[in-house]
């Protein structure tokens, strides 16, 4: 009999979190990671993430976000309250925002607390953005900023002190150590899974940048914002690591392992060049601080959740696409109740619901 009923492997947020579930639903469990728990190299390694509910009229998206905020708060409050920091979030739209109107309706079914802003009330709430007279805005009081990378090491660290077993080593797509595998690999896994995934998960460039700010941008005066006709959205400074402002369109494929994490100074230029249109306070603002991570896309940004076709012990989980973070608890919940209950998985999530990456039109995640 293997050592283990379950090996975890990838200690990113889904793994992290599917682990932790599957432990304390009693279960043999081990984890593993080539390099650690959310590295830098990892797409869970950054600073911090949104958690927002506002998916358009994805509303599974919507209620995922909900309850993982609910399991967020409540694993946190315990170990470390300074993981999640509610600030808000306003998205900016236009006035023939579709996406904005279906995630009101998304609002309204699932009972989330929002509230529509005019031009005048961003304005007088948060003087700090400059914005067109046709600009309205949602905002949404219970979104917060996530820190990142330290919430995935505490996570693994207090699972490991309850009794997790983590080993740091890569392990192959056809190693065994336990009954079932599930490969929680991030970007890694077209890499490991080529004739299966190459096309199907594409590893991009995203840069994050920071620019020196000061109290003023730090929340409650200033929220997590998503300005969606641009393409751009930020966070708050969260622990004095200043304005945190990225451009979310697709960059060119890169490999996670080999991939330089220096910025190109071109996206400082295009940063510096919105800053003044959007932050004109912050245009001359020095860079303190940039992050070179990677979105992990399926073709039109739906997870990967799914048993892998030709060997019934292996899952493979992933396709975060630049939204994934937020959703780690319910993940972590849905595969275990799938693994461990047989629970159906929704049909958005497999593997032949997904098209080739390049035969897509998705460019960005917002
Ligand atoms: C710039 C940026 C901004 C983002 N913003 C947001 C946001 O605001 N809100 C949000 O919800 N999400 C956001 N995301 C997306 C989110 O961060 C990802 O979807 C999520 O972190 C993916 O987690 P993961 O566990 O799938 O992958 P990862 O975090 O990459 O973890 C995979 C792990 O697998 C390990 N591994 C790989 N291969 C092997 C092997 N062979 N053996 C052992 N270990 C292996 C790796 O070392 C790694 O630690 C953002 C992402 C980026 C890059």
């Amino acid at each position: 009999m293997p050592e283990f009923e379950f090996a975890v492997i990838g200690a990113g947020v889904f793994g992290a979190w599917l682990a932790r579930t599957l432990h304390q639903r009693g279960r043999r469990v081990v984890l593993i990671d080539q390099y650690g728990a959310a590295n830098t190299r990892a797409s869970s390694g950054g600073e911090t993430r949104i958690l927002r509910m506002g998916y358009g009229a994805k509303e599974i998206y919507t209620r995922w976000s909900w309850r993982s905020l609910a399991l967020y708060r409540q694993f946190y409050s315990a170990v470390d309250p300074t993981l999640l920091q509610t600030t808000g979030v306003l998205w900016l739209c236009m006035p023939d925002d579709l996406n904005a109107q279906e995630t009101i309706r998304a609002f309204v079914r699932c009972g989330i607390p929002y509230a529509v802003l005019t031009h005048a009330e961003i304005n007088e709430r948060f003087p700090q953005f400059q914005i067109a007279p046709e600009t309205w805005g949602i905002w949404e009081p219970d979104a917060a900023a996530l820190l990142a990378r330290r919430g995935v090491q505490t996570v693994v660290r207090e699972t490991i002190r309850e009794g997790l077993v983590f080993r740091q080593q890569p392990f192959g797509p056809d190693e065994k150590i336990a009954e079932t595998h599930i490969y929680a690999c991030g970007p890694w896994l077209p890499k490991l899974f080529p004739d299966l995934l190459a096309d199907i998960i594409r590893p991009t460039r995203q840069e994050v940048l920071y620019f020196g700010s000061n109290a003023q941008w730090a929340a409650p005066g200033f929220p997590c914002w998503i300005d969606s006709g641009e393409g751009v959205y930020g966070i708050p400074d969260v622990e004095n690591r200043g304005f945190k402002i990225a451009i979310d369109t697709h960059g060119p494929m890169i490999d996670p392992d080999t991939e330089p994490r220096l910025i190109a100074p071109q996206t400082v230029h295009v940063a510096r060049r919105y800053l003044a249109r959007r932050f004109p306070a912050l245009q001359d603002a020095p860079l303190v601080q940039a992050e070179v991570c990677q979105y992990e896309n399926t073709f039109n940004g739906d997870y990967l959740i799914d048993r892998h076709p030709e060997r019934d012990s292996v899952w493979l989980l992933g396709g975060g696409s630049g939204h994934g973070y937020k959703h780690g608890p319910v993940i972590g919940e849905y595969l275990a109740d799938a693994l461990l209950s047989g629970s159906p998985i929704a049909s958005m999530f497999s593997l032949a619901s997904k098209l080739p990456y390049s035969a897509g039109t998705r460019t960005s995640t917002i």
